[in-house]
């Protein structure tokens, strides 16, 4: 069963005015798990709707979604936020972290909101930002920090809840090329790690090669 089905999406934005734009026309997507699927599309083809629509921040105009083989339509509101914090790690090109608190409070807090203890949630955002070579940092806020540093503490952050489904949208698109590729090192070690599955949006060519599948968006569908 897949983690993540999308099937026949369509989303159409400012209907009915002339800035009318098309953007997905029938998107059909399926991840397994454990798969790490590289979305690779120019800029302004749609990449952030669909991973938006997917991690259920946005919703699709027709189209399924279904996580885990459960059809989101289907749930009510409060079940669909419940899934999308437990089961959907996000990260933004822009690491959006909290900036008045540290790095290691960035990590634990999603933690505390989920019921985690304290004690548990602490220990795990340590582990989390060792393995991402931020572990002696920890304790910096996130303008102490370099741009590859936040993007590590941001990757950390959307693991720290343990989801099934990482969906991430040009993770290192804002670094220069020497960091965006050590950072995204660290990513894809993250990923492996936990046998977590993902879709990452990205224009890098290179960095898409070393996912399991590239999958294009051309003209509204999943080619
Ligand atoms: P990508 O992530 O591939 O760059 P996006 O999904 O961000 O593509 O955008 C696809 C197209 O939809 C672009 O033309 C963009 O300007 C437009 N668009 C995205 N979001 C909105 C929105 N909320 N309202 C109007 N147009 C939007
Ligand atoms: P990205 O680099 O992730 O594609 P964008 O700058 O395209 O980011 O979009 C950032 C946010 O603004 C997204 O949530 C997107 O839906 C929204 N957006 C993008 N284009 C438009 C637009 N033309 N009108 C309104 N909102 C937009």
């Amino acid at each position: 069963e897949p983690i993540l089905k999308l099937s026949g999406l369509t989303k159409t934005y400012n209907k009915g005015k002339p800035s009318e734009v098309q953007v997905l026309r029938g998107a059909d997507l399926e991840i397994r798990p454990g798969e790490v699927v590289a979305l690779v599309a120019p800029s302004g083809a749609g990449k952030s709707t669909l991973l938006h629509i997917a991690g259920l921040l946005d919703t699709p105009d027709a189209g399924h979604v279904a996580i885990g083989g459960q059809e989101m339509a289907k749930l009510s509101d409060r079940r669909r936020t419940q899934v999308r914090r437990a089961d959907v790690g996000f990260i933004y090109q822009f690491h959006h972290l909290l900036p008045e608190f540290s790095a290691l409070e960035n990590i634990t807090l999603p933690q505390l909101a989920a019921g985690t203890p304290r004690r548990e949630a602490e220990t795990r955002a340590r582990e989390l930002l060792e393995q991402v070579g931020v572990g002696p940092r920890a304790d910096h806020r996130p303008a102490a920090l370099s741009g590859g540093e936040q993007q590590r503490v941001a990757f950390c952050r959307a693991l720290a809840n343990a989801p099934r489904l990482l969906l991430a949208d040009e993770p290192t698109g804002n670094l220069d090329p020497d960091t965006s590729d050590r950072v995204f090192d660290a990513l894809m070690a993250l990923v492996r790690g936990t046998g977590l599955s993902a879709l990452i949006a990205t224009h890098n060519l290179e960095l898409a090669a070393r996912m399991d599948r590239v999958v294009r968006m051309d003209h509204g569908v999943v080619a």
